[in-house]
């Protein structure tokens, strides 16, 4: 499968591209960067720290894709919008990454959808996928007693909160309960709140240092808690995934898919 990085400069990446020079069956056909990028014109696997592999970094994207099977989007929103209307038009397969996207962003990812395969997740790891499925389990056995609180950290670059994969922990939380997490999140708690809401999914943000990705998802009952986390040590895991949705993506009929289809979760 020939494989397009976008971000192909970004910690991402630099990661996507030497996860998919060890995959077989998948090789790096293009690597695109934002224009004005210094990479731009470099090597994408120098810059990986691989050696050449006579892949030049471009900010074309529409030429890259026409020249491959799947595109691999850890970006921004704005970038991850443009370049859904992009496979889309080449018909191949998009995995998007990216996390911090509004309603309106989803609604036009879900549209691209018509006519791609699109695979989206906040977290590719197996080991947040897996949590995720027993966060519901728990939320779905405990009674809204039990308080559901989120705790993330993360490196000190990182531009969004919370998370992806935090909001992707509350939506498991919340399909548990059969509610909507966006009718009962609290992202944010500062000064005089009042006393907390029955039902409620809290969010806190922790930012520092060069941490990949820590989430804990704590349900507080009276006189006891349970405690599930997950511990990211190496962004590889978080690649492997994406190459992984986009070997699944190939072939399968247009629409929006999740890891949770990838893994058969
Ligand atoms: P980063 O800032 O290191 O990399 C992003 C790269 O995208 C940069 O090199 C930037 O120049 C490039 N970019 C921006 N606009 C572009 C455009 N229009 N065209 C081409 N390239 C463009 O960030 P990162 O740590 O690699 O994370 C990227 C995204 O992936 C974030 O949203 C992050 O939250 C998300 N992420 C998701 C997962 C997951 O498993 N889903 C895991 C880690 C990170």
């Amino acid at each position: 499968m020939r494989l397009v990085v976008v971000g192909a400069a970004g910690r991402m990446g630099q990661m996507l591209t030497k996860t998919i020079a060890e995959t077989e069956n998948a090789i790096l056909s293009g690597a695109v960067e934002r224009p004005g990028s210094e990479a731009l014109g470099r090597d994408a696997g120098e810059l990986a720290g691989l050696g050449a592999i006579g892949v030049t970094i471009t900010a074309d994207p529409l030429a890259a894709l026409l020249n491959a099977d799947g595109v691999i989007d850890f970006t921004t929103p704005a970038a991850t919008i443009e370049i859904a209307a992009l496979a889309a038009q080449a018909r191949i397969v998009h995995v998007v990454g990216t996390t911090g996207m509004t309603a309106d962003d989803l609604a036009k990812l879900e549209a691209a959808s018509r006519h791609a395969v699109i695979i989206r997740s906040g977290n590719m790891s197996l080991g947040v996928n897996l949590l995720a499925g027993l966060v519901e389990k728990v939320a779905q056995t405990l009674g809204i007693d039990w308080d559901v609180e989120i705790l993330e950290m993360h490196h000190r670059m990182k531009v969004d909160a919370p998370s992806g994969t935090a909001i992707l922990l509350g939506e498991a939380a919340a399909k548990g309960r059969d509610v909507a997490l966006a009718d009962r999140s609290v992202r944010v708690r500062d000064g005089h709140t009042g006393a907390r809401k029955a039902g409620d999914i809290g969010f806190a943000t922790l930012r520092g240092g060069t941490v990949v990705g820590d989430h804990q998802v704590i349900f507080a009952g009276a006189g006891e808690r349970i405690e599930l986390t997950h511990r990211a040590e190496d962004r590889a895991i978080f690649a492997r995934g994406a190459v992984r949705a986009a070997l699944w993506g190939q072939g399968r009929k247009p629409g929006l898919y999740s890891m949770f289809d990838v893994l058969g979760l």
